[in-house]
């Protein structure tokens, strides 16, 4: 059965936090776990006000980059998650990834503040070539060793780096150009069973029961499931049902160029993506898109007609835009300035299918129709 992939938003203002939108984070959820990108200040309170999120249920942590609106609530949240556990209760360790500097960030945050953890955590770095490679350092008590993720260039000089490839998902990471070095994460769910048709295939397996040698022929769907061929005594060769892609979420981390990633990202379901700015009717009088886009472009981030056009070159199904300026407010209030940040990302995409988000907001990837 397909998974339920459900996104929640838990911080979507850039920079600071303002009364209705918190500093970045969203959580990824599905089969039983929960997995976070990005840990703003007080991502505690989100989770704590939102209630969708079973704070056990976090297993691993994506950082996209070291800006503190980004990474600021990481050491807290890691003390509250493994607070209510005894010393002896054993757990794998919450897993963290993220670009080199974050080993230490956490570390020293811990180490400083003399906070004990009860479960361990691993830091995972995604490196660049020329990022320093240390491991010599003591480690924190209850600090796991580490991976340290080299980039790979392939012929066409596309960079990326392989983060995981576990149970249904693989992720995968890329650089994208933002002030300091900042990363882009696509989760590729692997292909999903087709249907069997029950119909069909159970006459079949019944009538080669005997010759099968087994009580219920009927457990032979669960190889059918996993895609394999089922060869009857009587000859008849039953194939498994044809597998339906998986789904493709591409989340980015701050940006004015994710061109990077383009590569890894085409044809995804949902992109999220940073509109810091847009030229709306708040704007004093005179203001040309043109001044706002070189002088966003200059602070090292997007404009949400930028955003539409990445969703466009990567032939994305939906954009969702976050990491709004603070004086972009995620209240009723200001429905009609959203709508206008929404229409330009809309313009550029070509595609209707644009959501700005906001604090708490939840969506569920559908699972994909075609198949391949
Ligand atoms: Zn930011
Ligand atoms: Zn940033």
């Amino acid at each position: 059965m397909p998974k339920s992939l459900l996104i929640q938003f838990l911080g979507t203002s850039s920079g600071q936090p303002s009364l209705t939108r918190n500093t970045s984070s969203l959580a990824l959820k599905t089969d039983g776990v929960t997995w976070l990108f990005d840990v703003g200040e007080a991502t505690q309170h989100q989770l704590n006000k939102f209630k969708n999120i079973k704070w056990s249920k976090i297993n691993k942590i994506f950082i996209t980059h070291m800006h503190g609106d980004h990474v600021f609530g990481l050491p807290p949240l890691l003390c509250t998650l493994t607070n209510n556990l005894n010393e002896d209760s054993v757990m794998p360790p919450i897993e963290i990834y993220g670009p080199s500097g974050l080993r230490n960030f956490v570390r020293i945050s811990l180490s400083l503040t003399r906070s004990r953890l009860n479960r361990s955590y691993v830091v995972h770095e995604l490196l660049f070539p020329d990022d320093p490679i240390e491991f010599g350092k003591p480690l924190e008590s209850n600090e796991q060793l580490g991976t340290n993720i080299h980039m790979t260039i392939d012929k066409n000089n596309n960079k990326s780096w392989k983060v995981i490839n576990e149970g249904d998902y693989i992720v995968s990471a890329a650089p994208i150009e933002h002030s300091i070095p900042s990363l882009g994460y696509v989760i590729e769910e692997k292909p999903i069973p087709g249907n069997i048709d029950i119909e069909l295939v159970k006459p079949i397996l019944m009538r080669n029961k005997v010759a099968l040698g087994l009580k219920n022929p009927m457990e032979l769907l669960k190889k059918l499931q996993q895609d394999q061929c089922l060869n009857m005594p009587d000859g008849t060769v039953i194939e498994p049902p044809q597998q339906r892609p998986g789904r493709k979420i591409v989340i980015l981390g701050d940006t004015f160029d994710p061109s990077g990633i383009t590569h890894l990202a085409m044809n995804a379901d949902v992109l999220i993506h940073e509109a810091t700015t847009s030229l709306t009717s708040d704007d004093p009088e005179g203001t040309t898109y043109e001044q706002l886009e070189k002088r966003t472009i200059e602070k090292g981030h997007s404009t949400s007609k930028m955003a539409g056009k990445f969703a466009a070159k990567i032939n994305a199904k939906k954009l969702l835009l976050n990491h709004f300026s603070s004086r972009y407010k995620g209240d009723k209030e200001n429905i009609k300035i959203m709508d206008e940040i929404k229409q330009a990302a809309i313009e550029s995409f070509g595609n209707d299918q644009v959501i700005c988000t906001y604090d708490g907001m939840t969506t569920q990837i559908p699972i994909r129709k075609d198949v391949n």
